[in-house]
């Protein structure tokens, strides 16, 4: 197979329009076979229920070549169950488990001169989604609806070598305590843009949001989970019924206990003891770990030991580990990597 003729390794985090998209629909109770097809636009009524209510939820995952050279995709049953549950929240049908591997191999297979090589640092993002798609006026559920996968080549994420992020807690909250803050859907992004647009106005990269009913906790930023390093070298990340319950951050916390000997711990951890951790990092499929250097609230700052240059060094080998057992070069647990083709 002859790859497309890009460069990767500039590549951004941008859509470019690949050959071909997975496409099954909903109707009379029932999915359809599902069909690869070459036409990447969406032709639905006016009044769907995406466009009037919001009725949309969606999955993001990877898909690269590994050493050997084979384009293998990371637990993608992970990413099935969570698209079920993010549906059965917003009254979607569900798609099932086994429907949306094979929606997604195929889809990977058939867009396989897309795949960046190894070793470039690209690699494929894969986005499956599901939307309602006939009218409706009265707030109602869609009768119809459709999963779609397209796929996209995406750039190495540290670009220029890793820069810690400067993180500002945010006065908006990300999730209403018994809300929708822990299932992946566009409403919980269409919200988040203004609270990130201002966080970057004042020079920040993103939000720490807290939890809404006290806020003296830590919950996430828009789109990665918190993960925390403690002076002794255990792992920690925040436990809460409101953030989205991110799929590198339970596949890092396994490589920390099983892969490290590390201690690790989810539970809930206040505003307050920030300033007695170690590293701090964002952990969500595009870049693995971000380290986050610096924390700011209003005119107060905190500020990680492991600074503003690097990654901390238990970051790193979190980093380097789960990144290891992706790419092939370090033994994966059973089950996480997925042979498409
Ligand atoms: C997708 C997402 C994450 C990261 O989840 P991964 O499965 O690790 O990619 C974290 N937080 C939010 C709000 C998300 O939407």
């Amino acid at each position: 197979m002859e790859k497309k003729n890009i460069e990767w390794s500039k590549l951004g985090f941008d859509y470019i329009k690949t050959d071909y998209r997975f496409v099954a629909k909903y109707k009379d109770g029932a999915w359809d076979e599902g069909t690869l097809s070459k036409d990447a636009q969406v032709v639905m009524s006016e009044s769907a229920a995406v466009l009037q209510y919001a009725q949309t939820v969606f999955e993001g995952m990877k898909a690269y070549t590994t050493a050997d050279g084979k384009i293998v995709t990371f637990r993608p049953d992970l990413n099935a169950e969570r698209m079920i549950q993010s549906a059965q929240r917003l009254e979607m049908p569900v798609y099932p488990k086994d429907k949306f591997i094979d929606a997604v191999c195929q889809t990977i297979k058939a867009n396989a001169a897309y795949v960046p090589p190894y070793g470039s640092g690209a690699t494929l993002y894969v986005r499956p989604y599901m939307f309602g798609s006939n009218a409706v006026i009265g707030v109602k559920p869609a009768e119809e609806y459709e999963f779609r996968v397209f796929v996209t080549p995406v750039g190495p994420y540290f670009k220029g070598g890793v820069k810690p992020l400067t993180i500002c807690i945010s006065d908006f909250d990300r999730a209403a305590p018994h809300g929708t803050g822990n299932i992946k859907a566009g409403l919980n992004y269409a919200m988040s843009l203004h609270p990130y647009m201002e966080c970057h106005r004042k020079g920040y990269d993103e939000n720490m949001y807290l939890d809404p009913a006290t806020r003296t906790k830590v919950e996430e930023t828009g789109g990665a989970n918190f993960l925390f390093v403690t002076k002794d070298n255990k792992i920690v990340t925040p436990k809460s019924n409101s953030i989205l319950p991110s799929i590198t951050r339970r596949s890092l916390l396994y490589v920390a206990k099983e892969y490290l000997g590390l201690e690790t711990e989810e539970r809930e951890i206040y505003l307050d003891e920030l300033g007695d951790f170690a590293e701090c990092g964002l952990c969500g499929t595009a870049a693995v770990i971000s380290p986050v250097g610096k924390v700011v609230l209003h005119d107060k700052e905190i500020c990680f030991p492991s600074g503003m240059n690097d990654m901390g060094p238990t970051t790193k080998k979190l980093y380097e580990t789960l990144t290891g057992i992706q790419m092939g070069s370090i033994k994966a647990p059973e089950g996480w990597i997925y042979e498409v083709c």
